[in-house]
């Protein structure tokens, strides 16, 4: 038998999604398209219903890490355009053809392989050339560019469909991103020396999340930008260089205490016995642990949500559970929720009044995804990835 209770689950907002793509959209130049990365099970959001809701709010491309995850987007939009960012084995590359796919090309050798994939399906096969400015990962070293640019356009079942970038600190370093840019446009440069139109026919894209925030004015010759992390309402980095576009947090984080119990000053808490209780103290037991995604680096350290109350955890963050100080709050018991990353409003204070019930809604606790990943000494990116498939992801 299935049982029906959340222990522990991600609340995932759709129509948060949705307004953030839109919003994002709105701060762009018109000519601008709209590449949505929905790699890693769209950002541990749900990779079908995130991908479902972003088409239908304008996504015009979607970039995926690998075929596998092709496959599935494929499943579900027979017509969606979808880009490939890592190289493929040898083994998957007649999917390319099978599942329609455009692939990314960092080498001469990935041009003679997909080339011939596209002779044995009878088609031309859409590609990207990707170029390396500096991140130092995938691409062909930007001064070597043109050569590979020239022997896409001679291949005869190639289709260049968009040359890209990829920045390697665009939240941090201003000045390295603005020589990467102008190191990509060198190379653009030298193509259009060969032929190479800079127009709308193919995509011309660098700037993801954090990227925006330096694209410059109207944004020309790139065309279309590659969002991440920004869509499901959460900024790269507090001192990120970002345009101010307003999101919303489409992801929350929720589990419910299983146990409360009194423990005499003097207990020591958890395995390896790294706390000990300064006074007589309530604990709450929560149903998740580290094999739900809460980091073990929030051992003595994070804090959690519970009746509008930040509550510290004690000791270290186990497989199942995580162990609370609760003293503080009137009232707890098992079964109550407790917010991981989200809101929870807060007690309310407000005095016994004659006047009718006050229309404004309680101020909100907040715990965001920043501050749980700085707990961490991770980044947003990898508790979104981290969260495991024991944790139900339930849409509104
Ligand atoms: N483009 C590439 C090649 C990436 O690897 C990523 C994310 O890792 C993105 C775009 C999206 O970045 P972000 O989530 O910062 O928007």
């Amino acid at each position: 038998m299935k049982p029906h209770v959340n222990r522990c689950w991600a609340q995932i907002d759709l129509a948060a999604l949705e307004r953030n793509l839109r919003r994002i959209r709105a701060t762009l130049p018109a000519h601008m398209r709209y590449v949505a990365v929905v790699k890693a099970d769209a950002y541990g959001h749900g990779l079908h219903h995130a991908a479902a809701r972003m088409m239908h709010s304008g996504a015009d491309l979607f970039a995926v890490a690998n075929v596998a995850e092709a496959a599935q987007l494929r499943e579900l939009g027979p017509g969606w355009p979808i880009l490939v960012l890592s190289p493929l084995l040898l083994e998957e590359d007649p999917l390319l053809a099978e599942l329609d796919l455009a692939a990314t090309i960092s080498s001469a050798q990935e041009i003679a392989r997909f080339d011939a994939v596209g002779r044995a399906a009878g088609r031309r096969l859409k590609v990207h050339l990707k170029i390396d400015t500096g991140m130092g990962r995938l691409g062909v070293w930007h001064t070597d560019a043109h050569a590979l640019y020239a022997q896409i356009t001679a291949a005869p079942h190639l289709e260049l469909a968009g040359i890209y970038t990829h920045f390697a600190s665009p939240d941090e370093d201003a000045a390295f991103t603005a020589e990467q840019r102008h190191c990509f446009l060198d190379a653009l440069s030298r193509c259009e020396a060969l032929g190479l139109r800079l127009d709308q026919s193919l995509f011309i894209h660098a700037d993801n999340s954090a990227g925006l925030g330096t694209l410059p004015e109207g944004g020309r010759p790139f065309n279309a930008v590659r969002i991440g992390l920004l869509q499901f309402g959460i900024q790269p980095a507090p001192h990120a260089l970002l345009t101010q576009v307003h999101t919303e947090p489409v992801f929350s984080f929720h589990t419910r205490i299983g146990l409360v119990k009194e423990l005499p000053a003097g207990t020591t808490i958890s395995y390896g016995r790294t706390h000990r209780l300064a006074r007589d103290t309530r604990v709450a037991i929560l149903c998740a642990g580290y094999g739900d995604g809460i980091p073990r680096a929030l051992s003595n350290r994070g804090q959690v949500l519970v009746g509008g109350h930040r509550c510290p955890i004690l000791g270290r963050v186990t497989m199942d559970q995580t162990i609370l100080d609760v003293s503080a709050l009137p009232a707890v018991a098992c079964g109550d929720e407790a917010v991981l990353i989200g809101t929870q409003p807060t007690p309310n204070t407000a005095q016994p009044s004659s006047e009718p019930a006050a229309t404004s809604p309680a101020p909100l606790a907040q715990i965001d995804i920043g501050e749980f990943s700085r707990w961490a000494d991770t980044i947003p990116w990898e508790i979104l990835c981290s969260i495991t498939k024991r944790v139900p992801r339930l849409y509104q």
